[in-house]
């Protein structure tokens, strides 16, 4: 009996237990990030950039991408006196991406490969545009894979990680968000699918999938504009989240913390659960 209980005791502390994060692990580190010219991306950016890693960036604006560049150099996101010894921006639209470009860019070699670019998001009642969702599956999903399987190889001979920034709208379905939500339901099966396989075939390379609520980013605030009476959490805290948990390898990060209950809650309770959800949204039939 005690034997069992201090085995119980044991699988506990395991399962919940896990190292701290710490942030000298990403010392020098080679980081690819996408969609790193506004939003959680440029956040994302600033933070490895103060933990001394090396950054590769992109996005389709190559002035506002500059800007955050100039602000990374300006060393006005430093912490710890570490000057990055290589930033870079690469201006491309991942609607039509090569990797090939970024491996001319003298990225020598690859830790982590974070992916959170998305196409512009309407938040709207579905209105028949199906060419819109196939482009947006094209920013939002395509890609994430092109980008994850060119990158493999060196990530594995790095033991590296692929972090892919997602949305609770990848796990519970909302209204007004038809296509992006279908482009997030994609990754969680894609890259949930692929974590095992790598983990069957002994291919040390983790794959971290980031579960989002509302963030107080420019776009998402605009584009919920007096849609839905919800509270945006902050975008820098945001970003050090998806950083800590795709450092420490962790197979998902709930921000905030709470997103992770909600997910359960929606499985064990399924009764009454949609006219709770859609009570949150303004809309009055025609
Ligand atoms: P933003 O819209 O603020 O930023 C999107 C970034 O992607 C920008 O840097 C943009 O730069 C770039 N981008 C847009 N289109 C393309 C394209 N075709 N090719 C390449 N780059 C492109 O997004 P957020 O910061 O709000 O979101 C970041 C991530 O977090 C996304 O994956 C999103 O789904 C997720 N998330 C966000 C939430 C929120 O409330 N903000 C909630 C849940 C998840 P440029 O225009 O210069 O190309």
């Amino acid at each position: 009996k005690v034997l069992c209980a201090t085995g119980i005791v044991a699988g506990f502390l395991a399962f919940f237990w896990k190292d701290p994060f710490n942030p000298e692990s990403l010392s020098g580190a080679r980081v690819l990030l996408t969609g790193a010219s506004a939003g959680i991306g440029e956040q994302m950016a600033y933070h490895y950039a103060r933990f001394g890693a090396e950054i590769v960036l992109t996005a389709r604006r190559e002035a506002v991408l500059q800007k955050v560049r100039t602000s990374l150099y300006e060393g006005r996101h430093r912490r710890f006196g570490l000057l990055p010894k290589q930033q870079q921006q690469i201006s491309c639209q991942h609607d039509k991406f090569s990797f090939g470009t970024v491996e001319q860019n003298q990225l020598r070699g690859l830790d982590y490969l974070v992916l959170n670019h998305i196409g512009v998001t309407r938040f709207q009642m579905w209105a028949g545009d199906v060419e819109y969702t196939r482009w947006l599956m094209q920013v939002n999903f395509f890609s994430y894979v092109a980008l994850a399987t060119a990158a493999l190889p060196t990530l594995e001979k790095n033991k590296g990680s692929l972090v892919v920034v997602s949305s609770l709208i990848g796990k519970i379905p909302t209204p007004f968000t038809t296509s992006y939500s279908a482009t997030k339901f994609a990754l969680d099966g894609f890259f949930s699918s692929l974590r095992h396989e790598l983990i069957m075939q002994k291919r040390n390379v983790s794959i971290t999938l980031c579960i989002l609520g509302l963030i107080d980013t420019d776009a998402a605030l605009e584009n919920i504009r007096g849609k839905v009476h919800l509270t945006a959490s902050p975008a820098p805290e945001a970003a050090l989240a998806i950083i800590s948990g795709g450092a420490m390898r962790m197979q998902e990060v709930f921000y905030p913390w709470w997103l992770q209950y909600t997910c359960c809650l929606w499985v064990l309770f399924p009764y009454n659960r949609d006219q709770v959800l859609q009570s949150y949204y303004n809309y009055s039939s025609p």
